[in-house]
């Protein structure tokens, strides 16, 4: 496996050695396997480093939830923090004290927040771990305030806003009361207000008029809470979008989280290489069969596909139950052989199948679903087109029965 070199976005010598490093640790591991998720690490890596040459004044905060949007998310954390990340955002606080485990890896030093608590959550686990706690409301001040009394040491809580998302947050019209919530228990000494901050409904979409509005209540409710005596270590708004578009979103620190992974958040802001990023993840599968069928013959589910003429079909098999939307029946997109072909009829729960056009490759042969591109396969962003979603959700959704190989691991400079 070729260490010595960090794959550069820009550097194609490069990148050639990624690949061939990637094939020489995953071939030993991963040939014999139905299918296989490649993570080369060295992408995510280099990503981050995109990341925070975009937003030099901010901290970085890697988003590694939904296990790392399908790419494991201790792997990529420790990855995302060997490039600089200072902090890791999970949603659950299931996954922010996974982060803590010894076993993750990762650094004791990295700060760590979580955001998606429901009532009698792991509040305390969450103040013994120093982990970051967002709250949102009256009930989960509460709940922290009595977890930190009980831990005997203060809590770590950022107060969330709701600027406009109309998610979570707390509305303008609470953020006083719930400011002075938090103050009085920072007096008492059973929290700190480490953080404030929101989260963009529409940052994908640049010139969208929220985001402006989005920006000015953001400050106001900030200088507000500041003007109350809050005196927060990070101030942030920013999702990779904004990261990637909105200098004047970045504040104190950034939370990119599928930019960090190579994928980007939206056509409209880019292809992946148009904004210096290499999509980590390539998902493979070994073909399951090759026949000739007649013309005429139905294939898959509801034969809503029929071979117009004699053909060869190959089983690929990964379906539904892999996380390959069944949305994407008769148009997903997989490299055999260096073509592309189309899935034919309906992705099963653990198989769909491609019309071969007469080609016969072996059994075993490698159907490339998506990967970076630059072997001519298909990406993330062709399955979301083909299936009518988005890039963030054909790679969370791969499923825990396909197994993630690493490459790249060993940092190289
Ligand atoms: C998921 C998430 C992010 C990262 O969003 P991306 O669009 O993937 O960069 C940032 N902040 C919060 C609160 C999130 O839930």
């Amino acid at each position: 496996m070729q260490r010595g070199r960090t794959p550069g976005a820009k550097d194609s010598r490069a990148r050639s050695e990624t690949l061939s490093g990637m094939k020489e640790t995953a071939d030993p591991h991963g040939a014999q396997l139905r299918a296989r998720a490649v993570i080369d690490l060295a992408a995510v890596r280099a990503n981050v480093r995109t990341l925070r040459e975009r937003a030099p004044r901010a901290a970085l905060m890697a988003v590694v939830k939904a296990d790392g949007y399908g790419h494991g998310a201790a792997p990529c954390a420790r990855a995302a923090v060997e490039a600089g990340a200072t902090w890791l955002g999970a949603a659950t606080p299931q996954e922010a004290l996974a982060l803590r485990e010894p076993g993750s890896g990762v650094p004791a030093d990295v700060r760590v927040m979580c955001w998606l608590w429901t009532p009698g959550g792991p509040w305390r686990e969450a103040v013994k771990a120093d982990i970051d706690v967002s709250v949102s409301g009256f009930w989960a001040l509460d709940e922290v305030v009595a977890a930190a009394r009980a831990a005997g040491r203060p809590a770590r809580v950022q107060l969330k806003a709701d600027t406009g998302l109309g998610r979570g947050g707390c509305q303008p019209a609470d953020w006083a009361e719930l400011v002075a919530g938090a103050l009085r228990a920072e007096a008492e000494g059973l929290l700190k207000v480490t953080g404030l901050w929101s989260h963009f409904a529409c940052a994908d979409e640049p010139g969208h008029p929220s985001i402006a509005a989005q920006l000015l209540t953001f400050r106001e409710m900030v200088a507000y809470a500041e003007a109350q005596g809050v005196e927060p270590e990070v101030r942030h708004i920013a999702n990779s979008p904004a990261t990637l578009t909105l200098p004047e979103s970045h504040f104190d620190l950034v939370r990119p989280g599928i930019a960090m992974y190579g994928v980007s958040p939206s056509p409209e802001i880019g292809t992946p290489m148009e904004l210096g990023l290499r999509p980590a993840m390539t998902l493979t599968a070994s073909l399951a069969l090759v026949k000739n069928v007649p013309g005429g013959h139905g294939v898959s589910y509801g034969h809503h596909y029929v071979t117009a003429g004699a053909t060869t079909l190959g089983l690929v098999p990964l379906g539904y139950a892999d996380g390959i939307p069944r949305h994407a029946s008769g148009g997903g997109p997989v490299l055999v052989e260096g073509k592309w072909r189309t899935v034919a009829g309906r992705v099963a729960m653990d198989q769909f199948v491609v019309d071969l056009g007469g080609d016969e490759p072996g059994e075993g042969a490698e159907a490339v679903l998506f990967g970076p591109g630059d072997r001519g396969e298909p990406t993330a962003e062709d399955w979301a087109q083909a299936s009518g979603t988005i890039a963030y959700e054909i790679v969370t959704r791969i499923g825990s029965r396909v197994p993630r190989l690493y490459v790249n691991g060993e940092q190289s400079g």
